[in-house]
C-alpha cells in the first residue's frame, strides 16, 4: 500500500533512465549541425548540449555582465571540470527540485534503500516561489479520483505518526501544527448525483465524511446561507491544514539525516550523446546532467542513473531539457508551466 502510494506520489514526475558514461567533457561547436543523415557517417558518440531556461541565462547575464549571446555561449563560458568541494561527479538518483515532493521522494527512497546515493538540486534555498511554501497546507479527502483520495488518507495517517517517520534520533520533528477541521463542499441541484457518487467512492476507500441535506447544513452551520444549495459534504476526520514550511523543514531535516545531499544548484540542461544501434536507428540519449552551482556560478556535469523531475510548476521546462516534447523521440510535452 505504502509503496503503491509512493509510486503514485511521483506519478506526475518523469523518471528517465540514463546512459552511463565516464568520458570527459569535450569542447563543443554550437554551429555544428548534429543531425547527420547517414548512420554510417555518425560516430557512436557525438555531443550536443541542451539548455532551455532563457530566464536563468538573463538573470546571470545581469549579475556579472558576461557577453552572453545565446545559450550555447552560456554553457561554454560556464562549463568546468574543476570541482567545488561539495558537487559529486556522480549520483544514483538526481532529484530536480528540493521542495515538498523532492524532499519526500528522497526520504522514501533512502528509507527503503539506505545505500542509494540521492542528490537533490534546489536553485532557491529560500523557496520564495515554490508552491510548497505558498500553499495553504490544506488536507482533504474529498476528491473524485481514487488515487487522490488514497494519497490524502495516506497523508493523514503519515501525519498522525509523524514522530515515527520524521524524528531524528530522539528528537521530535519540527511541529507541523496540524489543525483538524473538515472541509465543507456544497453543491446545487445539478451536483447532487456527483456528490453522492463521490461520497460512495470516498467512503469505500476509508474516508470519514458526512453528506448533508440543506436542513442539516442549516443546523450545523447556522451562519451559512443555503439558498441554491441542495447538498453538502463535510469531512469528519483526516481533514484540516498544517504549516507547509514546517512540514518541508521536517522532511528536509530527515532526508539530510539519512544522507541525502542537497545542493544549492540548478539543472540547466543535459549533455546528449547520439548513439547508432545495430539496425541503424539513431537515438539521442541523455548523458550527463549539467548543474549550475550557486556557490561559484559554474556548470558541473554529473553522471546519474535516474533523474526525478520534482520541479513543480517548472516541471515542463525540465522535461524540455530532457527532450520531452521537443524531439521526435518524445513528441508529447509535459503540460506543466508556471502561471
Ligand atoms: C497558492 C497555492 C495554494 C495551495 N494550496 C494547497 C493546499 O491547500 N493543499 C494542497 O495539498 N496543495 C496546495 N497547493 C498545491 C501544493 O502546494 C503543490 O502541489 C506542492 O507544493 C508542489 O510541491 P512540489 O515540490 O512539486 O513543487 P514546488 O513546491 O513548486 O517546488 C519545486 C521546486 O523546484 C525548484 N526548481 C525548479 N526548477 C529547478 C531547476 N531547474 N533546478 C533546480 N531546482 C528547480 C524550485 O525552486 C522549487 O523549489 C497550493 C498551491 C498554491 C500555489
Amino acid at each position: 500500500m505504502t509503496l503503491k502510494l509512493t509510486r503514485r506520489f511521483i506519478c506526475q514526475l518523469f523518471v528517465r533512465r540514463f546512459a552511463s558514461n565516464n568520458s570527459s567533457i569535450t569542447p563543443i561547436d554550437p554551429n555544428k549541425d548534429l543531425t547527420i543523415k547517414k548512420p554510417s557517417e555518425i560516430s557512436t558518440k557525438k555531443r550536443a548540449f541542451t539548455l532551455i531556461n532563457p530566464q536563468t541565462v538573463h538573470q546571470i547575464k545581469r549579475i556579472d555582465d558576461v557577453p552572453i549571446q545565446n545559450e550555447m555561449d552560456f554553457i561554454r563560458h560556464r562549463l568546468t571540470e574543476k570541482r567545488v568541494k561539495n558537487i559529486p561527479i556522480e549520483t544514483d538518483i538526481l532529484i530536480i527540485g528540493g521542495a515538498i515532493k523532492g524532499s519526500a521522494i528522497a526520504f522514501f527512497l533512502k528509507q527503503r534503500a539506505p545505500d542509494l546515493k540521492v542528490t537533490i538540486l534546489e536553485r532557491d534555498w529560500n523557496y520564495t516561489t515554490s508552491s510548497t511554501v505558498l500553499s495553504a497546507g490544506g488536507l482533504r479527502q474529498q476528491f473524485a479520483l481514487e488515487e487522490n483520495i488514497q494519497m490524502s488518507i495516506y497523508g493523514a495517517e503519515f501525519l498522525k505518526h509523524i514522530r515515527d517517520h520524521l524524528s531524528i534520533l530522539d528528537n521530535d520533528p519540527v511541529p507541523v501544527s496540524f489543525h483538524h477541521n473538515g472541509y465543507l463542499l456544497c453543491g446545487s441541484e445539478k451536483s447532487v448525483k456527483l456528490f453522492e457518487e463521490n461520497y460512495q467512492t470516498q467512503t469505500s476507500l476509508g474516508a470519514k465524511l458526512k453528506l448533508l441535506t440543506p436542513n442539516m447544513l442549516k443546523k450545523q452551520f447556522p451562519w451559512l446561507n443555503t439558498d441554491g444549495i441542495e447538498i453538502g459534504c463535510f469531512g469528519i476526520q483526516n481533514e484540516g491544514w498544517l504549516d507547509p514550511w514546517a512540514l518541508l523543514t521536517a522532511f528536509r531535516q530527515k532526508a539530510l539525516s539519512l544522507g541525502v545531499l542537497y545542493l544549492n544548484a540548478e539543472l540547466v540542461g543535459f549533455d546528449k550523446v547520439k548513439r547508432v544501434w545495430a539496425d541503424g536507428t539513431i537515438e539521442n540519449q541523455l548523458d550527463k546532467a549539467l548543474i549550475l552551482s550557486a556557490e561559484d556560478n559554474r556548470i558541473y556535469p554529473m553522471d546519474t542513473t535516474f533523474v526525478i523531475n520534482a520541479a513543480g510548476p517548472w516541471a515542463g521546462e525540465v522535461a524540455k531539457m530532457a527532450g520531452i516534447g521537443v524531439s521526435d523521440q518524445y513528441p508529447v510535452a509535459l503540460p506543466v508551466e508556471p502561471r
